[in-house]
């Protein structure tokens, strides 16, 4: 997601950066080039021309074109302001004083409510020991049942259904009883959606909400939709006074409109996104590292979570003391492949690390999952001698290696390299050099 606009965003930058002296003129043309960039990335125009004019009047209040290294401060204003449209604050899930929470998900058909609802429950399952119960009240269609119970079946939750003949309002009400009687902590109630907003619909979630008196009720919105997202969240905010939103789907090829509008345009947080179809694949939102995602600094604190949430905690620090020993060896470079290959696609992974997003250097990464069955062949093809000391592989060791693995010696060589760059990477890392920041900021 995002990558045209942190291009864009990074080209002014860069421009504006190789310039000793920032004039007026300068400032001007950047903030044209960043008004056009969030254009064009579907930010709404009203948010945009907030944004730009907020900019504007700090750079100049604050003198920045007069004071040391202007080009930085302008990226900080910047940054600091995509923060403010994005909420500031991280907005946490609420939690009712009594048994159950319950939590109704709303929005649009196809937007990923069910897949939500079942990715949410286990998370809090995984993290508060939760006991939830889902409600299955999207009656239109028997698949949508269908669906529920799968997911439920997957995370081992139990789904309360009717199949598809009731009043979804009797069944909220029937399963919320449920609920009760087995001391379910959250309820979550999966309503149904339309492919647009319309009267019926807002008058069943209405009446579902009159019922229940939900603690949390979470819009769903399809960040692809971009504008339209954000025109749902509008429409469904003024019938339901929702409490929260989840933007679905930025793992996918998302603009940005949405994540950097919806926010300002209603009011409501945005508390979750979904980042993927695994039940994995729910992240909370912190405005600070999407913004800091945006401008292509790396989401640092995200993969770190994330890496602490897929690999084995003792593998992890065993792994970190190698890297500080700089003691990283062919061994450890197939077992970190074998974790990331279980993490997901590479390329979200190197995206998240600092200076990588837009780095050329990216584009001949192994990214793909046969270039890492490739690699691993290569490896499993070294002696043990080898595995443990990369410095010994000459010229002859290559072709044995190569004819060992079925690669050709050139895969051999572009690996071994690749290889030398991430011990290089990480041993810059491990000194501290991650901090995206800094990076940008200071020197
Ligand atoms: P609903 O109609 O709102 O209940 O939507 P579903 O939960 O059935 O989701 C619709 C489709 O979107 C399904 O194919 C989901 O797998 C997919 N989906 C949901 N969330 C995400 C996400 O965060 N990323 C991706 N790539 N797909 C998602
Ligand atoms: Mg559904």
């Amino acid at each position: 997601a995002f990558e045209g606009l942190t291009e864009r965003l990074q080209k002014t930058f860069n421009n504006l950066r190789r310039k000793g002296k920032v004039t007026e003129a300068d400032l001007r043309d950047t903030m044209r080039e960043i008004r056009l960039a969030l254009l064009e990335a579907d930010v709404n125009f009203q948010v945009v021309k907030q944004f730009v004019k907020t900019v504007r009047d700090q750079a100049v209040g604050s003198d920045v074109l007069d004071g040391l290294n202007p080009a930085q401060q302008i990226i900080k204003l910047v940054n600091d302001e995509l923060v403010k449209t994005m909420g500031s604050e991280d907005a946490p899930l609420n939690k009712s004083d009594h048994i159950p929470t319950i939590i109704m998900m709303t929005g649009l058909q196809g937007a990923g409510k069910t897949t939500t609802t079942g990715k949410l429950a286990l998370k809090l399952k995984n993290e508060q020991n939760a006991r939830p119960l889902l409600i299955a009240a999207d009656v239109y269609r028997p698949a949508a049942v269908d669906q529920l119970v799968q997911v439920g079946q997957r995370i081992d939750v139990p789904v309360y259904e009717e199949g598809t003949s009731a009043n979804p309002v009797d069944i909220v009400k029937r399963g919320l009883e449920v609920a009760r009687e087995n001391h379910n902590d959250y309820v979550f109630i999966d309503t149904a959606g339309r492919l647009q907003i319309d009267e019926a619909l807002m008058q069943e979630l209405a009446d579902i909400k009159a019922l229940a008196h939900p603690d949390e009720i979470l819009l769903v919105v399809d960040a692809m939709t971009g504008q339209n997202a954000v025109n749902t969240a509008e429409g469904f905010n003024e019938k339901l006074d929702i409490t929260g939103i989840v933007l679905t789907k930025l793992d996918g090829d998302t603009r940005g409109g949405a994540a950097l509008s919806i926010r300002a345009v209603t009011g409501k947080p945005i508390k979750l996104v979904g980042q993927g179809e695994k039940m994995e694949d729910l992240d909370v939102f912190h405005p600070d590292r999407m913004a800091s995602r945006i401008l292509g600094m790396g989401d640092m604190l995200t993969l770190i979570e994330k890496t602490q949430r897929d690999v084995d905690e003792k593998q992890a620090a065993e792994m970190a003391d190698k890297i500080r020993e700089n003691t990283f060896d062919f061994n450890d470079f197939v077992d970190q492949l074998v974790q990331v290959q279980n993490m997901g696609p590479m390329e979200d992974i190197m995206k998240m690390i600092p200076g990588m997003a837009n780095n050329p250097a990216m584009k001949n990464m192994n990214v793909n999952p046969k270039d890492i069955e490739h690699t691993k062949a290569i490896i499993y093809s070294m002696t043990a001698a080898e595995r443990e000391d990369p410095d010994i592989l000459n010229p002859s060791r290559r072709r044995r290696i190569a004819a060992g693995s079925g690669q050709p010696v050139v895969e051999v060589n572009r690996m071994i390299k690749q290889f030398n760059q991430m011990k290089k990477m990480m041993n810059q890392m491990s000194k501290g050099n991650f901090n995206g920041m800094e990076g940008m900021l200071g020197s």
